[in-house]
């Protein structure tokens, strides 16, 4: 690598790329080139107004034109599958609206706590189980984030905070530089982490204006990013996350199996394989969660399991990710493994 590509973007251009992302689908199909084939017609109308579309420029480059297998594509065009209904598919299937015991604040597993920074993402992708999420109630603003802090505080056993969302980093620097501030001034909190598809969907965030007060944050700071496809990394994502490290993050990256999008072992084993040529290593390998509108992205846990098997024999155990579901009311995320059938 250069040395010159390791530095990070001039401050707030990503903010047009944000602004400027494709928001409709036919503007999305006319973009990559798209066939009758690839989406469209009343039902995937229907889904659109349901779950707005939302794909930064810079991301459908990477889409390969007039492919509707694309693996990227199909993660963000709305399609006519996402109105039929499905057993077992809801709106909350991960019980998130139980955990949410104040606004912006959710705590489901012993020492940490997740607080939804915002609602908003830079992407919408449609296997989403926040699709539904009522965001207006629990999104961290005004009262409530003085409110979260304080639980925060108070609570010892406290010893990680992640930021998500929605996207932590689609929020302003100043914003989040502030909020940090708050929470390393915590002395329990041991641990910083920030869950954001932002380095993957538009790299250029990661700019001047971040790494001035990320480099200075004074815990030590783990960034899950999420990327479904090796397809997704190319070298402005590299020099992302190569920026990130050089602040010293810690970079993992999970990713959800997804039917038609990484659900081979050859597709698995190139995502681990670019992921840590960019310097980030596997982590999870989340089944999908049951959400209404995404039961064409499920693949079945036998399946699932044949697929990780296939991982572990081709590649190291540091680039095989941990297989899991989110069970409503478990006290971590469900590992999935081979029953024991005898
Ligand atoms: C997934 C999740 C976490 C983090 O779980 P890890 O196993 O530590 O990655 C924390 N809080 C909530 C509410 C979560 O959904
Ligand atoms: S929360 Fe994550 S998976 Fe869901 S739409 Fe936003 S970026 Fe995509």
């Amino acid at each position: 690598m250069e040395g010159g590509e390791i530095l990070p973007w001039p401050a707030g251009a990503w903010q047009r790329l944000f602004a400027e992302a494709i928001a409709r689908a036919d503007e999305l199909i006319e973009v990559v080139g798209g066939s009758p084939a690839a989406g469209g017609g009343p039902s995937a109308a229907a889904a659109e107004r349901q779950f707005a579309v939302r794909v930064p420029r810079g991301l459908a480059k990477r889409i390969r034109p007039c492919d509707p297998g694309d693996p990227i594509l199909r993660q963000v065009l709305p399609v006519a599958a996402e109105s039929t209904t499905a057993d077992g598919f809801t709106d909350d299937p991960v019980g998130e609206l139980g955990a949410a015991r104040s606004g912006g604040v959710l705590q489901k597993y012993h020492g940490r706590a997740l607080l939804v920074v915002t609602p908003v993402c830079a992407v919408h992708c449609r296997y989403c189980f926040r699709r539904h999420f009522p965001y207006g109630d629990h999104a961290l603003t005004g009262r409530r984030w003085a409110d979260a802090l304080k639980r925060i505080a108070a609570d010892p056993t406290l010893s990680e905070v992640i930021l998500s969302g929605g996207d932590p980093l689609t929020v302003p620097d100043d914003r989040l530089a502030r909020l940090v501030n708050e929470i390393e001034a915590i002395p329990h909190v041991r641990r910083l982490r920030i869950h954001t598809r932002l380095p993957i969907v538009i790299p250029e965030r990661v700019d001047e204006a971040l790494v001035a007060w990320f480099a200075r944050v004074s815990v030590p700071v783990v960034v899950v990013v999420h990327a479904n496809h090796a397809n997704e990394i190319d070298g402005d994502v590299r020099r992302a996350l190569a920026v990130l490290r050089r602040c010293r993050a810690t970079l993992l990256n999970q990713s959800v199996l997804l039917a038609g999008v990484n659900d081979s072992v050859d597709a698995l084993c190139e995502l681990s394989e670019r992921l840590f040529e960019a310097g980030a290593l596997p982590y999870y390998l989340h089944l999908l969660d049951r959400v209404r509108g995404a039961a064409q992205f499920e693949v079945p846990e036998a399946e699932a399991l044949r697929l990780i098997a296939g991982v572990r024999d081709r590649m190291p155990g540091y680039l095989v990710p941990r297989l899991v579901r989110e069970v409503a009311g478990a006290p971590s995320k469900v590992a999935v493994e081979l029953r024991d059938e005898g």
